[in-house]
């Protein structure tokens, strides 16, 4: 009987160094900005769950934020001149979908619409055939995150239209720059980003750094590009859009953790320090 008292204190304990629900809010007026991948159900056994939110998930998530006031906005509006200028009352919530999955319109779009939501989408120019995992660590080499369908040109083209989505550069093959010579780098992420202006017709305001990986020389590039922004996968909420807006910080949604957990993140980024 002891041993379990002693071994549940000793879980919240944990729990609470690990998800510190107890630290103060960050002030709500400050922009939340999550970070999604896929929107799918979670495949047995995989290595990448936590990047595949399922339908059911992301409902629930969209119908708590807009049940609590949460106004959906575009990355690049909350980045405007006139918005950095003059921050808003309201409550402010950035969704981004990084990659571009095929799942980005076939299960989050009718879900986004049902909540009057728009994204931000960070595509990959050479998504296909293109097994990004082993570029960052050479023995992720399943091929899991390679199998899964991509956006064709068309899709996006359809996700563009609905008005809920916005794209945004997250370079043109998803390399990891820290191996990247100068020169490579520049034309990663310049010509991605005229290439899909180019092919979409729209511009692409802001930026996602592969895999979060970034240096000095990857902002000054991203800035010298002409974007107005970018993210990172720095887990957290950035206190101020204008000295942070090419390091932006975002709160994680994962396929694994459950409506509590997302809960907090909106509250405070979680996973602070633990
Ligand atoms: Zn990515």
């Amino acid at each position: 009987m002891t041993i379990a008292i002693v071994f549940t204190v000793l879980l919240a304990l944990i729990g609470s160094l690990r998800y510190p629900w107890w630290k103060p809010a960050v002030p709500i007026t400050l922009p939340r900005i999550l970070m999604y991948h896929m929107i799918c159900e979670p495949v047995p056994g995989a290595r990448f769950n936590g990047l595949r939110v399922s339908p059911q998930q992301l409902e629930r998530q969209l119908a708590w934020l807009r049940r609590h006031g949460w106004q959906f906005r575009f990355l690049s509006d909350v980045l405007s001149a006139d918005a950095v200028r003059q921050p808003g009352s309201e409550k402010v919530c950035v969704i981004t979908f990084d990659d571009g999955y095929a799942d980005n319109l076939h299960s989050a779009l009718p879900i986004l619409q049902r909540h009057g939501a728009v994204a931000t989408l960070y595509l990959v120019q050479h998504r296909h055939d293109n097994d990004w995992s082993v570029k960052k660590k050479q023995h992720h080499d399943e091929g899991e995150l390679a199998r899964e369908p991509k956006l064709t040109d068309a899709e996006v083209e359809t996700l563009l239209a609905s008005g809920c989505f916005e794209l945004g550069g997250h370079s043109a093959t998803h390399a990891d720059f820290s191996k990247l010579d100068p020169a490579t780098r520049r034309a990663e992420i310049v010509e991605s980003k005229s290439a899909l202006e180019r092919r979409f017709g729209v511009p692409l305001q802001t930026y996602a750094y592969p895999f979060g990986i970034y240096d000095s020389l990857d902002v000054a590039l991203v800035r010298e590009a002409g974007f107005l922004g970018a993210v990172t996968t720095r887990p957290g909420i950035s206190r101020d859009l204008q000295t942070e807006r090419f390091e932006l910080k975002r709160v994680k949604v994962s396929g694994k953790k459950g409506q509590l957990i997302f809960r907090l993140g909106m509250r405070m980024g979680w996973r602070t320090w633990v």
